[in-house]
Formats: C-alpha cells, sequence, structure tokens
C-alpha cells in the first residue's frame, strides 16, 4: 500500500503514525468566561425549584479536559418527584388558553435573544463549538419557542360529515399528557427547545434528561423559563451523570404517569427507550442516527458542491447528525472535486479552541469520540485509501482532530458502513447514477442525502428515489425550523419543527353527538 496519495498529488502520511495526544489546547480558558454568568446553574429545576443533591458530576470543557463546573447527580427520587410535579402541572397547563401559552414561549424566546450571548459561551464552554456557530445555534435554538408560540394558536380540529342525520361528529386535537425528553450533547440547547416549544404549545408539560456532557445549557433554559413566567412544573431538567442515564431514564420512561418518549441520540439508545414505550405502550419521536450520502455527479457545478461539501461535512467539526458521512464522487468530476475540496479545507478551516475568533473547527466532545475517528482513519488507511489532507490528532490537545479528506475509499470500509461523527470525509469514486443510488440506500438508517447536479431530470429523479427523511439539491445546509426534520428507516419516527412537529404531542380525539 502507498504511503502518500501521488494521484492527487499530495504527500501526507499515513494515519497512525506519530498520533500526538495529550498537550493541553492553548488561547482562552472556557471556564473562566462561564464561571460568572449569571445563567450558570448547579441543581435539578423540578417544579419550579432548583434541587440539589450531595452526589454530583463534573462537566469538562472539551478543549482543555479541564473540569468547569459540577451539577447534582439526580436520580430515582428526583425522576419521580419530576414525572408527579409534571403531572400536577399538567392539570392546569392543558387548561391555559392558547393565546395565553402562546405568550409565555413568546417572551421564553425574547429572553433567550436578549441572552443570546450568555448562551452561546455555555455552549461553547460545554460542547466545544466555535463562538460563531454557538451564536447560530442559540438563534436556532430559540426560533423553534418562537415558531412554535405561533403554531399554538393554529391547532385545529374536524367537523366531519357523517351520513348519519341526527348526528355530528367532531375531531378534537388534545395534549397527549406528560413527555420525557432525552438529548444529546451536540446541540446542547437547539435539541431541546425542538422538542419543548411543539411539547408546551400543544398544552403537554415536560422532563428534560439532557446528555451529561451539556447540562448547563439545559440549566440555563431553565432559568430563562422561570423568568418567562412558564408555571412551576411546566418545564422540569433531570440532569444525571453517565452512571445514572439508563436507571434516570427507565424511571422518566416507563411511568405510567408520562405518555410520550421523545429523543434524539444514538440508534442504540433509542432502541433500549423504543422497548420502553413498548412496555407502556406510549406514544415516541425519535430522531437517531444518520449516515448522510453526499453525491457529486458529473452534471454538477464543482465549486457549488465543494462550498456545500465543506459546509455539510465539518460544521460543529463533524459532530451532527446531518452531516455528510461519505461523499460518492463520478469518475468525470472526481479528481477536480478531490483537489478543490483539499484545497478549500486548508484554506477555510482553522482548529483552535471555540473561544478563540478565528476558529471553525473546535474539539470534539471527548476523547471516545477522537478514538472512533481515529478508527476509521486507521481502517480505511489499512484497506488502501489514501490520506489526502489530515489524518491525525491535532497537536492543541487530545480531543482535537485534523479536518480529514481520503480518497481511494471503498464500500467494505468502516466509514462508509457507519457513522463517524467527526471530521472524516470518505470519497468513494463511482459510474453511474444507479450505481451511486445503490450505495446510498444501502444503509439501515437514512437521515439526511445531500447530491449535486445540473440536470433537471436527475434532480427529480434522485430527490424521489434517495432513501432518507431530508434532501438539500445543491445545498449542504438543510435545518430549518419551518420544515419537517426526521428520517426513514432506523433514522427514526416522526417530525420535528414545522407545522407537522406540534401533531407530535397532540391526540385525535373523536366525538360523536348522536339524537339530535
Ligand atoms: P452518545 O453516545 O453520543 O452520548 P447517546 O444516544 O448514548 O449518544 O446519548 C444521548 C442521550 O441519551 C444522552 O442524554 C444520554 O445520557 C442518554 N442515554 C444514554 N443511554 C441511555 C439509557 N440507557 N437510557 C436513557 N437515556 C440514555
Amino acid at each position: 500500500m502507498a504511503l502518500y496519495c501521488s494521484s492527487l498529488g499530495s504527500q501526507v502520511p499515513r494515519a497512525g503514525r506519530a498520533l500526538l495526544a495529550g498537550a493541553c489546547s492553548r488561547g482562552l480558558s472556557a471556564s473562566s468566561s462561564i464561571e460568572a454568568s449569571p445563567l450558570l446553574r448547579s441543581g435539578g429545576f423540578i417544579g419550579g425549584r432548583w434541587v440539589t443533591v450531595a452526589a454530583t458530576f463534573p462537566v469538562l470543557d472539551p478543549a482543555s479536559g479541564t473540569e468547569l463546573h459540577r451539577v447534582s447527580d439526580c436520580g430515582l427520587p428526583e425522576s419521580r418527584e419530576a414525572v408527579t410535579a409534571a403531572y400536577n402541572a399538567f392539570q392546569s397547563w392543558r387548561e391555559v388558553s392558547a393565546k395565553d401559552r402562546s405568550v409565555l414561549l413568546r417572551k421564553w424566546y425574547e429572553l433567550m435573544i436578549q441572552n443570546k450571548e450568555e448562551l452561546a459561551k455555555i455552549i461553547t464552554a460545554e460542547n466545544g463549538k466555535p463562538l460563531k456557530e454557538a451564536l447560530g445555534e442559540v438563534a436556532y435554538s430559540a426560533a423553534f419557542l418562537e415558531w412554535f408560540s405561533e403554531e399554538a394558536r393554529r391547532v385545529y380540529g374536524d367537523i366531519i360529515p357523517v351520513p348519519m342525520k341526527d348526528r355530528r361528529a367532531l375531531a378534537l386535537k388534545q395534549p397527549l399528557g406528560v413527555v420525557t425528553i432525552i438529548t444529546p450533547w451536540n446541540f446542547p440547547s437547539a435539541m431541546i427547545t425542538r422538542k419543548v416549544g411543539a411539547a408546551l404549545a400543544a398544552g403537554c408539560t415536560v422532563i428534560v434528561k439532557p446528555a451529561e456532557d451539556t447540562p448547563l445549557s439545559a440549566l440555563a433554559l431553565a432559568e430563562l423559563a422561570t423568568q418567562a413566567g412558564i408555571p412551576a412544573g411546566v418545564f422540569n431538567v433531570v440532569p444525571c451523570s453517565r452512571q445514572n442515564a439508563a436507571s434516570v431514564g427507565e424511571a422518566l420512561c416507563t411511568d405510567p404517569l408520562v405518555a410520550k418518549i421523545s429523543f434524539t441520540g444514538s440508534t442504540t439508545t433509542g432502541k433500549i427507550l423504543l422497548k420502553h414505550a413498548a412496555d407502556g405502550v406510549k406514544r415516541v419521536s425519535m430522531e437517531l442516527g444518520g449516515h448522510a450520502p453526499f453525491v457529486v455527479f458529473d452534471t454538477a457545478n464543482v465549486d457549488q458542491a465543494v462550498a456545500g461539501a465543506i459546509a455539510s461535512k465539518y460544521r460543529n467539526s463533524g459532530q451532527t447528525c446531518v452531516c455528510s458521512n461519505r461523499f460518492l464522487v463520478q469518475k468525470g468530476i472526481h479528481d477536480t472535486f478531490v483537489k478543490k475540496f483539499a484545497e478549500a479545507i486548508k484554506k477555510e478551516l482553522h482548529v483552535g479552541n471555540g473561544f478563540e475568533a478565528s476558529t471553525t473547527q473546535g474539539p470534539l466532545i471527548n476523547e471516545k469520540a477522537v478514538e472512533k475517528v481515529e478508527k476509521h482513519v486507521s481502517d480505511a488507511v489499512n484497506q488502501g485509501a489514501c490520506i489526502v489532507t489530515g489524518g491525525k490528532r491535532h497537536s492543541l490537545g487530545k480531543n482535537f482532530f485534523e479536518p480529514t479528506l481520503l480518497s481511494n475509499v471503498t464500500t467494505s470500509m468502516l466509514c462508509t458502513q457507519e457513522e463517524t461523527f467527526g471530521p472524516l470525509a470518505p470519497v468513494i469514486k463511482f459510474d453511474t447514477e444507479e450505481e451511486a443510488l445503490a450505495i446510498s440506500n444501502s444503509a439501515n438508517v437514512g437521515l439526511a442525502g445531500y447530491f449535486y447536479s445540473q440536470d433537471p431530470a436527475q434532480i427529480w429523479r434522485v430527490a424521489e428515489r434517495m432513501e432518507v427523511g431530508m434532501v438539500g439539491v445543491n445545498e449542504g445546509l438543510l435545518s430549518s425550523v419551518e420544515c419537517p426534520f426526521g428520517g426513514v428507516k432506523q433514522s427514526g419516527i416522526g417530525r420535528e419543527g414545522s407545522k407537522y412537529g406540534i401533531d407530535e404531542y397532540l391526540e385525535i380525539k373523536y366525538v360523536c353527538f348522536g339524537g339530535l
């Protein structure tokens, strides 16, 4: 196997060589920038009160590995308390008029916007993403509260014509009840509001169990919910350590007072929660893993495709479920695309601490995440892939990884079979449209997919045949609060955001008026 990828004119060492580890990241300290934050909290938030327990768990700065803060490690008593609080609050929240719920959500949205810098700093500190991206997340996150404050007032039922003259039939939409919401660390704020906005607008009450890596954003949202006047018990947060996640998760998901489970995270954890839901026949929303194909046809505008590839692959250092995970490039455009993609990576991407203005690539969330990228790179290289650029940990510290581009990739390699969730772009060369679709659709998941083409007939064919919940056509970033987010196959069940998102938290009740 060649040490260098000469066909593309680059000379880069193979992966696995000289992995630099351990060094601490230079630059601003994350803890110093949030420890004075007025939104920093340490306890759980249950029934409108801050609840502390003796046991705590650390929240780490992914850039340096140092401890940012300690948070109460809630357990079964707090879980039960939260379910009871949410259940009691539901009895009155369901009676609050849609207009009044709308006003409260709008107030919460406005407070998020007023506090956007503080919220963004907390996200960058605990998640590592560049401050500019964190500010973007706050805007996106707040927009869900704004959107659902508007949707709250547009929940209509139906009057159904029936053949019996002495009857009238109605379909009423009613809130489900208490919802358990379990969220991941990659969007510590937006993954919460996307669910909570819809749930509260519908008249449900919620218990949020945030990811153990990023509980501070969830607690900051709770503080703003209080300031907005969201009634006690409507929005509860139960933070806990990874050790307690399974037991707290089980308690929150199996309690008979809980009507629904809404989860964003890995497919593995999603399957556990689906089993909990099955026992109680509860409603679910599941937003699980992806393995997005990014297809560049010979008909593509190559510069547009490169710009889309950078945006869709390297945002949040590759740690989003809609990030492109495998690049399929047709043979006529292949070499040009790879060359230009490599140039753009070197020119536009800057690895660093998220608090530094020039940074576009922060650290990965933890060392386990880095190890997965390393494993995917070394497996690919061992099977004949070429490193075009990057390929190893970055000298800034053990959680930093160089933006990486691999060519000569085949479908037998691990990186084309499972989600990497890191800054690795593997490129497979293909011949025909049929072949590209067959590879794209071979995955057992289907969240996002992207393709670049200037041929209208091909655009329709591929958009319709790609087995995913969301397709970007000549576009690498597709999330928007107005549009339905969700997947097919093992990527999940249900849709979030958009006019459809609120239905996930509503039950349809048929009322038959007889004897008229
Ligand atoms: P990751 O491995 O990237 O952390 P997970 O799907 O494991 O992805 O985590 C997403 C969320 O699911 C987190 O809030 C985590 O604490 C939670 N979680 C993990 N395992 C379980 C479980 N067995 N039951 C309930 N929640 C869980």
